[in-house]
């Protein structure tokens, strides 16, 4: 039978874009449905956006600090509609590129919620197309627990479009987005409480990460309330929220964001209409060919939960657009060692296996860890701390894990991620000769183990 389309692609994200470019590069017929923005979370509400606002952020201390090297500024000021309105140009920007993108490689693009009909028909704006395989690319979309008051809060989606910089924040949650946009308010100078339901936040990460980060963040002076949640929110006659905590306390904010991590996007996707399944958490189940229960429909990226980074959606559209078009070229998504980064200040850069995984996956384990005052910051008063690590086997020598928290942590651990990926043991990180005088020198110059 003829189909409109060889691969009709819902959602033009990381994920969706990547795999309809480059279907369409292997000389496939291809359409991308996108109800909302182009480039999906990463560009318009995620990854870019919130680098813009880390940078922004990070000019507060960078002025703190520029009086050591002589330089003496009057009084900073900072204005949080210049700063959106810039973000919002630049996105605008990128919105472009990525249609030019979409039709310079021969993409049909059609703009509107798509739906399933049955397993080889969408429905959009009204109009009906055929494809020999669908792909759903939908992303997620931040999760709200439904406690009394949440219609009070804001997710990650509305923080990228505020009006002000709240003075009084309560951000809830205690991984990547909560990390993240704590530092953002904190270094804009909002005043900022990390609320999280554990002992220690970014539970997965190392724990001397997590130990060190929680430091310097105490140290820069943001509130952070481990083991605490929230039962409800109240707005007040003033438009404040009045925040009561499980265990009867109570906080004031002018703005309660909360980062708890998101659900997968199927909202009228007309799934029913298909035998997909969806796993225990909801995500969409695919096999490892990204393949869902319906033989025609595939799916990836943050709607199928399984890692939910936007270089792992692009290498995932990578290997389906090669699976379907370029068979002799494909190759599986290797999920192993990949190197991510959290942009709280400072950075966290993390790549391999934690020293909590290695010991519990049998190896016997060396740790070599360091700490030290970055040299920037020698002029200064500031007296914030770089931390260093490598978790190595002990028997093979080779390092199963880096970690770091410091400034450009993932600028650095990119690197050594393809250092670990090669199989890199310590012997090569030792007989590594250092770039004189960085930070990431240390990496290859530590000798004696901290642990064993
Ligand atoms: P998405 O990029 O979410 O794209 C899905 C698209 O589908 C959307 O455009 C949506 O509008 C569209 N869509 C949904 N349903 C339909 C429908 N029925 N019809 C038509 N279109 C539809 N990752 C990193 O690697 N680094 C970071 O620094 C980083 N920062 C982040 C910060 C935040 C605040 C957030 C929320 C995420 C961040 N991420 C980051 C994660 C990253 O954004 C996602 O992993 C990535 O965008 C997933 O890509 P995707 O293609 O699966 O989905
Ligand atoms: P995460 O899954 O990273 O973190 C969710 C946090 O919310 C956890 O600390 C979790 O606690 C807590 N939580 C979950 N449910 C509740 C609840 N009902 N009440 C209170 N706390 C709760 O999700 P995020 O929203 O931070 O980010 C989503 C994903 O987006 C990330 O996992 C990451 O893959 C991606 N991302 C990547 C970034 C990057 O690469 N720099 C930046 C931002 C996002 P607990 O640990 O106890 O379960």
């Amino acid at each position: 039978m003829a189909y409109d389309f060889d691969l009709y692609v819902i959602g033009a994200g990381s994920g969706g874009v990547r795999a309809a470019r480059f279907a369409a590069g292997f000389g496939a017929k291809v359409a991308v449905a996108e109800s909302r923005y182009l480039g999906g979370t990463c560009v318009n509400v995620g990854c870019v956006p919130k680098k813009l606002l880390v940078y922004g952020a990070h000019f507060a201390e960078d002025f703190e600090q520029a009086s050591g090297f002589g330089w003496s500024l009057d009084e900073a000021q900072f204005d949080w509609a210049t700063l959106i309105a810039n973000k919002d140009r630049e996105i605008n920007r990128l919105n472009g590129i990525y249609r030019n993108l979409l039709v310079n490689s021969g993409v049909t693009l059609h703009e509107g919620h798509a739906s399933i009909v049955d397993p080889h028909t969408i429905e959009i704006n009204g109009e009906r197309f055929s494809a020999k395989n669908i792909l759903i690319a939908t992303g997620g979309w931040p999760q709200i627990p439904e406690i009394p008051g949440h219609e009070h809060a804001i997710s990650s989606n509305q923080a990228f479009f505020l009006k002000e910089l709240p003075k009084r924040v309560l951000v809830v949650g205690g991984g990547y987005i909560a990390v993240e946009f704590a530092g953002i308010f904190h270094g804009l100078g909002a005043q900022t409480t990390l609320l999280y339901r554990g002992e220690l936040f970014l539970r997965g990460f190392d724990g001397s990460v997590r130990k060190h980060l929680q430091e310097e963040l105490t140290k820069r002076g943001m509130d952070l309330q481990f083991n605490a949640d929230i039962e409800r929110i109240d707005k007040q006659a003033d438009g404040s929220l009045k925040v009561t905590l499980k265990d009867g306390r109570q906080l004031e904010a002018d703005c309660v964001f909360y980062a708890t991590g998101r659900r997968p996007m199927l909202d009228n996707l007309g799934l029913e209409n298909t035998g997909v399944k969806l796993d225990k958490k909801g995500f969409v189940e695919v096999d490892e060919l990204y393949q869902t229960a319906e033989p025609s429909i595939l799916a990836l990226g943050d709607v199928i939960g399984r890692v939910q980074l936007t270089p792992v959606a692009l290498a995932e559209g990578m290997a389906v657009a090669r699976r379907l078009f370029k068979p002799e070229q494909y190759r599986p998504v290797d999920y192993k060692m990949i190197p991510t980064a959290v942009f709280s200040l400072p950075n966290i850069g993390t790549v391999g296996l934690t020293e909590e995984e290695a010991r519990e996956a049998g190896h016997d384990v060396q740790i070599f860890e360091s700490r030290f005052r970055p040299m920037k910051l020698t002029l200064t008063e500031c007296q914030e701390r770089t931390l260093m690590k490598l978790v190595v086997d002990a028997k093979t020598e080779k390092v199963l894990g880096c970690h770091m928290v410091g400034p450009e942590a993932g600028e650095i651990v990119q690197g050594l991620a393809i250092a670990l990926k090669a199989g890199a043991t310590k012997r090569h990180f030792d007989e590594t000769i250092g770039v004189h005088p960085t930070a990431a020198e240390e990496f290859v110059t530590m000798r004696t183990p901290v642990a064993g």
